[in-house]
């Protein structure tokens, strides 16, 4: 990693603070992944993805802005990636999974902020996140209250575009979406000085559309009763293909895919029979949280779905073709996104058939509900969506929690009786 400090240095990380960050991740990376028994050879990759987090794919990034190329930064699946990479520019998802940027967040936001707000800011803030730093442009979005207020703020220290998300699916709402859509290819076209053509937005699409189904298939391999991967690798495979390049992280996981359904053929499972299955439903699980489906597995269950942006809310909804004009090809665009059924949207009673439905797709014996502490959207919504739960006779767990290790005893405690109140029906 050494050899990449003079590009975090041009990029005006905070060195000191940085190497604290990197310095920690190797032994709670090795903790909660390496360790893992008889993990499919596939995830090697992604575990050098992860080895290299701060290294190799920022240095694609910076080669490719050394071309003229641009990268620009997003914190939500409702900003179109196809967009940025037809016009040539590089689409990543910024960090806003660490504990770690928290302490520099808490000193500007509201201590009532969710985990996920709080991360991403002091990211920035802290200058710790590089690539954060290689974005020409960071692009928010008016989905909850806490992240738009948030990023009026970070506009003060970075380029920041905020697209506007309505928050009902009506005519109106899609018709305003859909102008957003036009103003946020203008904006693009604006930063990176290309033109988006009919032609090269149907090829961008058509790229984004090949990783989703991929991801279909990916996570279609946890269906099966003998589970040939861990919810914890399944969970970091989700989430580095928001940052990774799109045609490799597609090989890679149709690769992974092929082991994964020869695994089945042969009944090679990575679980003990019959840990009880689960699917964890609600905030949106960014790199590197990993703190639930950490504390699920190492009691013994298996988790083997995830309804969320990482995960089900990302990879389910393919754009397809349209009638190959630019105005087809963005209302498809527009019309896919708006099929996200994220809480930030009223009423939003498909997200609960959403969840009846994967968990009678994935064979689950439980529905863990996470909400990140002080995430109003998904804290509130557990309510319907428990109720449905509990009339479909799913057992259900709540849990609300942010990045802190403070809280994992406690959590262990409760996950083991529901583990146990799952295993004696
Ligand atoms: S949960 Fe909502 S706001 Fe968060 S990433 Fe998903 S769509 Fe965006
Ligand atoms: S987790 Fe909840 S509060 Fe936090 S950014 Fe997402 S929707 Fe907003």
């Amino acid at each position: 990693m050494s050899d990449y400090r003079q590009m975090w240095a041009d990029l005006g990380l905070d060195l000191e603070k940085h190497d604290l960050l990197l310095g920690a991740l190797p032994a709670i990376y090795e903790n909660i992944y390496l360790s893992q028994e008889n993990r499919p050879e596939g995830m090697g990759y992604f575990d050098f993805v992860i080895s290299e987090i701060h290294g190799l794919r920022v240095k694609e990034l910076m080669d490719h802005k050394a071309k003229g190329g641009k990268v620009i930064g997003t914190y939500c699946v409702f900003v179109p990636e196809d967009v940025v990479l037809a016009a040539g520019g590089v689409p990543v998802g910024l960090c806003a999974g660490a504990q770690f940027s928290i302490p520099d967040a808490e000193g500007v936001l509201p201590n009532n902020t969710c985990a996920l707000i709080k991360s991403s800011f002091g990211f920035k803030v802290g200058r710790t996140c590089p690539y954060v730093q290689a974005s020409d442009l960071v692009v928010g979005e008016t989905t909850c209250d806490g992240k738009k207020k948030m990023y009026e703020l970070l506009a003060e220290h970075h380029p920041t575009y905020v697209m506007e998300v309505p928050q009902k699916k009506t005519a109106s709402a899609r018709a305003l979406f859909f102008d957003e859509i036009l103003h946020f290819r203008d904006r693009v076209e604006a930063e990176t000085g290309v033109r988006i053509t009919p032609d090269s937005l149907t090829a961008a699409t058509s790229l984004v559309d090949s990783k989703k189904t991929a991801l279909q298939r990916f996570n279609a391999a946890r269906k099966v009763a003998s589970l040939p991967i861990s919810g914890l690798d399944a969970l970091l495979v989700n989430q580095v293909s928001f940052y990774d390049d799109v045609v490799r992280f597609t090989d890679k996981v149709n690769a992974l895919s092929d082991e994964l359904e020869s695994r089945i053929k042969h009944g090679q499972s990575v679980f003990s029979d019959g840990a009880p299955r689960l699917l964890v439903a609600g905030s949106p699980m960014a790199i590197p949280n990993w703190k639930v489906h950490r504390v699920l597995e190492d009691s013994g269950a298996a988790v083997v779905a995830e309804e969320s942006c990482i995960g089900f809310r990302y990879y389910n909804y393919l754009t397809g073709e349209s009638d190959g004009t630019m105005e087809g090809q963005l209302r498809a665009i527009a019309d896919r996104l708006l099929e996200n059924h994220c809480a930030c949207f009223t009423p939003n009673e498909e997200r609960v058939q959403d969840i009846l439905n994967l968990a009678n797709e994935y064979s689950v014996d439980g529905v863990v509900q996470y909400s990140l502490s002080f995430c109003q959207p998904y804290a509130n919504e557990a309510v319907k969506v428990g109720r449905a739960l509990t009339a479909a006779k799913i057992p259900v767990l709540n849990i609300e929690t942010d990045y802190n290790d403070g809280d994992m005893g406690q959590m262990k405690a409760r996950v083991d009786a529901f583990l146990e109140m799952i295993k004696d029906r």
